[in-house]
């Protein structure tokens, strides 16, 4: 797959060398889900790190990126690391959770989410999402809260989830989570770029998480983010994320840290992909308008609403297939997409329902697993227009032998 050929194409690469280009019909190009893109300049900044010799997790391409991460965030401070994941494990950290802490968190998310606090020995109790958004149910926590305040058992942290690119309304979040005196670390690893209330995704939390991953709107190859408005969180997160080493020539440690610093290369990439980050809004949003208006009148198909509070980058375009209005499941539609060579993926299954976090407490009243059952995700990155038409082609003709459209 080193090409970015299909096999059958590569296949043919191998096999037969000589076979005359012109007889070979060619295999329409795979569609995946969020391939990464390049913004132009990657290799100029690439050079450019190369020749000043900061290769390692230090140097001038990491405060740079920095800066450029709190430019597009809005957020004050901002610690580069090597991985989402590493910056969430860092704001659970940060919060002090130990073992036997008990962590709220979004149900409908990607396991990143909540693996390092389970990992730290956290108890998770999980918690459903709003219809209006799919995101954390503010009302559900207002509940839950008071609940658990009456009870004296209030969770040593809250993690909302913005999702696919659309916020989570941090600003009720927020307003609940103050009230009881509990921090709120935000995993806004999908969403940088998006808004809620004219705030960037995270803004409001204690800390915020972004991602750099291959898949996201924009990224390094592999990198993350942790971002604050309280600068002494900020230091401490860079501490912690090169081994922990006080200032002494022997190495001193007071406490241990982790390996999770990111590399200058990797940081000079993420900074040029941070320029296009307005661009990527606008054309994912362009992809979603795209499949709206040629998906339109089939009946059973509902989009992933966007509140009035939030403005979504539409990393993903999501949709729930209810099988009642359209004749097919969602399965059917993404076993039909494979088979044309179109990636389409489930909408995340809710972890509350994985093996993985079996014992764990959920609290809601079934949202997250509908959405589970009937959503799917499409490609939504770099596409042309005939090949966005191709994932619209599959999906119609779905509809037509189902006898609905
Ligand atoms: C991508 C993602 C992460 C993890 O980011 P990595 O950089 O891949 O470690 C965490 N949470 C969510 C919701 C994500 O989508």
């Amino acid at each position: 797959m080193g090409l970015g050929l299909t096999h059958s194409e590569e296949a043919s690469i191998l096999c037969f060398p000589s076979r005359p280009a012109a007889r070979a019909i060619p295999a329409p190009r795979r569609l995946h889900l969020s391939p990464p893109q390049l913004a132009g300049g990657e290799y100029a900044a690439l050079s450019a790190t190369l020749d000043s010799g900061w290769i390692a997790p230090a140097g001038p391409a990491i405060p740079a990126f920095e800066e450029a991460v709190a430019a597009a965030s809005g957020f004050a401070h901002v610690a580069a690391v090597s991985s989402g994941t590493a910056a969430l494990h860092l704001g659970y950290r940060l919060l002090g959770i130990e073992r036997g802490d008990t962590v709220w968190c979004s149900t409908l998310t990607f396991v990143a989410t909540a693996a390092p606090a389970a990992q730290m020995g956290a108890q998770l109790r999980f918690l459903d999402v709003s219809p209006e958004s799919w995101t954390l149910d503010p009302e559900l926590l207002r509940d839950a809260m008071a609940d658990a305040a009456r009870r004296n058992r209030l969770p040593r942290a809250v993690v909302p989830v913005d999702l696919y690119g659309q916020c989570s309304d941090l600003a009720a979040i927020t307003e609940i989570c103050g009230h009881w005196g509990v921090p709120v670390l935000s995993d806004s690893a999908e969403a940088l770029g998006a808004t809620h209330r004219g705030q960037g995704a995270g803004r409001g939390a204690r800390m915020a998480v972004f991602s750099f991953n291959g898949n996201k709107i924009v990224t390094a190859g592999g990198g993350g983010a942790l971002a604050s408005d309280d600068p002494a969180l900020i230091a401490r997160a860079r501490h912690l994320a090169t081994q922990a080493k006080e200032a002494a020539a022997h190495y001193q440690h007071e406490t241990t840290g982790y390996s999770y610093g990111l590399s200058s290369i990797l940081a000079a990439i993420g900074r040029v992909q941070l320029g296009a980050l307005a661009d990527r809004v606008a054309a994912r949003r362009a992809v979603f308008a795209r499949y709206v208006e040629a998906l339109a009148g089939v009946p059973g198909l509902h989009f992933m609403p966007e509140p009035l509070w939030g403005r979504s980058t539409r990393w993903l375009t999501a949709l729930q297939i209810d099988p009642a209005g359209f004749g097919a499941d969602r399965e059917a539609v993404r076993r039909a997409l494979e088979e044309a060579g179109i990636e389409s993926r489930p909408v995340w299954k809710p972890l509350h329902m994985q093996p993985a976090f079996r014992g764990s407490r959920f609290t809601g009243t079934g949202v997250a697993a509908t959405l589970f059952e009937r959503g799917l995700c499409l490609p939504s990155g770099a596409m042309s227009e005939a090949e966005q038409d191709r994932v619209v082609a599959v999906i119609l003709d779905c509809a037509h032998r189902a006898g609905r459209a």
